[in-house]
């Protein structure tokens, strides 16, 4: 199960992922052998995973379905995966709450290996049997790749914090900033 991940990944994501795998998670096992006996033979592969249903933070973000273009090789006896990972992410903004749809793609570059001999590495996934879980990759790559921080725009200009409008449609003409309360006191004496 941890196979893929290294040390360096945050523990309680990793804590997160085991509960997820454990019911849910895709599974989509692929058969390598043919890759792993034939020099030079490369395997092209499509897949689509459906996430919609994985709740992150309280939202359900991947509304559309996740998308896997790759392909697995053998280059003189070595085999190895590139793929590109594509998703849509809906979220709402951190500053102003307006929702909003971002497409991220994760370049996957992997060695794969039914053993691994010496020390464990982040660029390789043991596939025991020459059988590799798709779904499971996938899912790990994604929940691993989901922005931090979501911005309808970098340049978001978010709520006002006294009346709430955005700020992004207009200027409310809220005084900008608090007026100390003894410049207060004088501005009164001068009126
Ligand atoms: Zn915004
Ligand atoms: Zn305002």
């Amino acid at each position: 199960m941890n196979f893929m991940f290294n040390k360096n990944l945050d523990k309680s994501l990793l804590a997160i992922y085991n509960i997820l795998c454990d019911d849910r998670g895709g599974s989509m096992i692929i058969d390598l052998k043919k890759v792993f006996v034939n020099e030079g033979f490369s395997l092209p592969i499509e897949y689509e995973l459906d996430m919609s249903k994985e709740e992150f933070s309280g939202v359900f973000p991947l509304i559309t379905p996740v998308k896997f273009n790759g392909t697995v090789s053998n280059k003189a006896s070595l085999v190895g995966l590139n793929a590109q990972i594509t998703y849509d992410y809906s979220a709402d903004c951190d500053r102003c709450g307006k929702q909003v749809v971002h497409s991220h793609s994760i370049v996957v570059e992997k060695d794969l290996a039914p053993s691994i001999e010496g020390e464990e590495n982040e660029r390789i996934i043991l596939v025991p049997d020459m059988k590799l879980d798709l779904g499971q990759l996938v899912f790990t790559e994604v929940v691993t790749s989901l922005p931090m921080k979501h911005l309808c725009d970098e340049n978001c200009k978010g709520l006002c914090p006294k009346c709430g409008k955005n700020l992004n449609e207009g200027d409310c003409g809220c005084p900008k900033k608090e007026i100390d309360p003894r410049l207060q006191a004088l501005a009164d004496l001068l009126k």
